[in-house]
């Protein structure tokens, strides 16, 4: 028995050898993507009911040359553990918003349209995030209201004074804000009648199981009509199929974003999808 429990200790430690070194090797890989800017923005279109492009959002992707892709989802946690995240993000939006400049003077985006840029928590919460964000909608002479930042309602609960105080700031220069994958954290209705917020994002877990889940339904139908008597918009992520845009119309959900429409694509081919002249 002594032995047996020392092999699967001996076995424990290689395995934990093992996770512990494939996150060594992500770090250091993420300090070098970061520092030689090797990520890229992908769009997703967002619609609206009359089947018309009102924005996009914009998704960053990391093409690591060993691996190929690697998932937001796997290296934004990584980043924000490790501090990268506030050179990420900054990336992020000058990349986005200097994107934007170029569709703008090409005819190719509309004044009317929102590019949707992701903001991490810790990025949002940095001191420097305000000037940060003014100094780039001047280098780029991107108007304010194209741009509309999706922010997550947990971080909002940290420091609700600081964070109220930010989000009118940066609603008093006109850019919209947005609450991200809403429905998954623990915002109260009080903080929504509070907060300036223009748009919630139902986060794409319910409305996958719309059809078939009728306390899922309840809820995207409740988050919906309490949004309208807020007047925030609403907008439904992960739209993988016509029964669920169809579902969504019939309960008064008027955006959307989602397979159904367009995957994410690289800005030349997000164009020629869905930008028409
Ligand atoms: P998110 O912000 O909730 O973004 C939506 C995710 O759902 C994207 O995954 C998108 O590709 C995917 N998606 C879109 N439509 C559908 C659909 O119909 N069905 C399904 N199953 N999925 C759909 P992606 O691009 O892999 O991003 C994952 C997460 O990584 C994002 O979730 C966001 O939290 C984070 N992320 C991505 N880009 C950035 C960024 O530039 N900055 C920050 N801070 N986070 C980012
Ligand atoms: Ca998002
Ligand atoms: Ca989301
Ligand atoms: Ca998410």
């Amino acid at each position: 028995a002594k032995e047996c429990g020392r092999n699967t200790f001996a076995l424990y430690k290689k395995e934990m050898q093992a996770v512990s070194d494939a996150r060594l090797e992500m770090e250091k890989a993420l300090h070098h993507a970061t520092e030689f800017k090797l990520f890229e923005l992908y769009y997703q279109p967002q619609i609206n009911d009359q089947n018309e492009l009102i924005g996009a959002e914009a998704l960053i992707r990391w093409k690591d040359d060993k691996k190929g892709f690697i998932s937001p989802a796997e290296f934004i946690p990584v980043a924000e553990e490790i501090g990268l995240i506030v050179e990420i993000g900054d990336w992020v939006l000058n990349e986005a918003l200097s994107q934007v400049a170029v569709w703008l003077k090409e005819g190719k985006w509309q004044v009317s349209w929102r590019i949707s840029i992701n903001v991490s928590p810790i990025q949002f919460q940095q001191a420097g995030f305000l000037p940060m964000l003014k100094a780039q909608l001047q280098k780029h002479d991107v108007p304010a209201c194209c741009v509309d930042l999706e922010i997550t309602e947990n971080m909002l609960l940290n420091d609700l004074a600081s964070s109220l105080e930010k989000m009118n700031a940066i609603k008093s220069l006109g850019v919209y804000l947005s609450i991200d994958d809403f429905g998954t954290g623990y915002s109260s209705l009080k903080y929504l009648k509070l907060l300036p917020i223009d748009r919630l994002k139902i986060d794409q877990s319910f409305v996958r199981d719309l059809l078939t889940d009728k306390s899922d339904e309840a809820i995207v139908h409740a988050v919906i009509a309490m949004a309208k008597a807020l007047n925030i918009e609403v907008l439904a992520e992960g739209v993988e199929t016509l029964s669920h845009y169809d579902r969504l119309r019939e309960i008064n959900c008027f955006c959307y974003q989602g397979y159904y429409f367009g995957h994410p694509l690289p800005p030349d081919k997000f164009v020629a999808a869905f930008v028409h002249d």
